[in-house]
């Protein structure tokens, strides 16, 4: 069986709070877009989890959400077959793109699937989000607003079409860090996150371009003035928005031209050849 695993953006990423446990209480746009992941199941005889990845850096055990993913279902249920699992990451680790919790996304649809567990879609949120607050929203896709700590959804209007370039930078951002450096009481400006649910219920692009921000911006950006760089770079590129998605440390510009998207795109891989710099566009549900 072979999956793809979708990364994610935020349009738009608010902190209300901090709360008594320790996490934070978020307002998020989600977005889907056409970067992804291939992951490859097959069922074996002997009992287990096979797992192989093609990067190095990537935990190949049960660090892995992916291989997280497979193990509950399968210990769950019960599933005397083994598995194999090949993941290909394409989507850059560590990068606020959500790539872990997406390729667990997969995972869980995938084993539910080929182990005809019949689990609804709900069923498999609600055990996404022991492995994950972003695994949900994974399984979900499209568009939709994440409150809660990110795992209370509600479905959104699709995003109208347009051009999205992700760049990432050669730099490491640790979320927990970001998190733990955010002083949810000083946030001075909160993003329209209201104003952007009423533009995409009118498919009003830059309604929503116009109403792009990501509070954790304020511990990233003064910490690496590369972030401002890459924003001000597709700004003069031609686009509409370019925040920072998720704790970082990626940057995406939203452009209504896909020509000025590809030169931005070429532009930047010239100037900045260690980054990684991919051109997409949002993926709807
Ligand atoms: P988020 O946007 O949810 O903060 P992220 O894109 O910043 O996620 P990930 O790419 O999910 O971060 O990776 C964060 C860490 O999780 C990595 O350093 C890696 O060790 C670990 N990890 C576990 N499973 C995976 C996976 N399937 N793909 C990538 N990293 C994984």
């Amino acid at each position: 069986m072979e999956l793809t695993a979708n990364a994610k953006i935020n349009l738009g990423l608010d902190v209300l709070r901090k709360r008594p446990d320790g996490y934070h209480d978020v307002r998020m746009v989600m977005q889907m877009t056409g970067m992804y992941d291939q992951i490859s199941l097959s069922p074996l005889k002997k009992p287990g989890i096979r797992f192989t990845v093609n990067l190095p850096y990537v935990p190949a055990n049960e660090n892995n959400l992916a291989y997280r993913a497979a193990k509950l279902l399968m210990d769950e249920f019960g599933v005397t077959d083994g598995l194999s699992i090949r993941l290909s990451k394409f989507i850059p680790v560590a990068a606020g793109l959500a790539g872990g919790s997406t390729d667990a996304a997969a995972v869980l649809k995938g084993v539910n699937k080929l182990f005809g567990l019949g689990l609804s879609e709900e069923e498999l949120m609600k055990r996404g989000k022991t492995i994950g607050a972003d695994v949900p929203y994974c399984i979900m896709g499209g568009t939709a607003l994440a409150e809660g700590i990110g795992e209370i959804l509600t479905p959104l209007p699709d995003m109208p079409m347009c051009s999205i370039l992700l760049a990432k930078p050669a730099i490491s951002v640790s979320t927990k860090e970001v998190y733990g450096a955010l002083r949810a009481d000083a946030i001075e400006k909160h993003p329209d996150i209201d104003g952007m649910l009423d533009a995409l219920r009118e498919g009003n692009l830059r309604g929503i371009t116009e109403r792009c921000s990501n509070v954790l911006e304020d511990v990233t950006a003064p910490q690496h003035p590369i972030i401002r760089a890459f924003e001000e770079e597709m700004k003069t590129g031609g686009a509409l928005a370019s925040i920072m998605s998720g704790s970082g440390p990626t940057v995406f510009g939203i452009f209504d031209n896909y020509d000025a998207a590809g030169a931005c795109r070429n532009e930047m891989r010239r100037k900045y050849p260690s980054a990684k710099i991919f051109l997409t566009s949002p993926v709807r549900r």
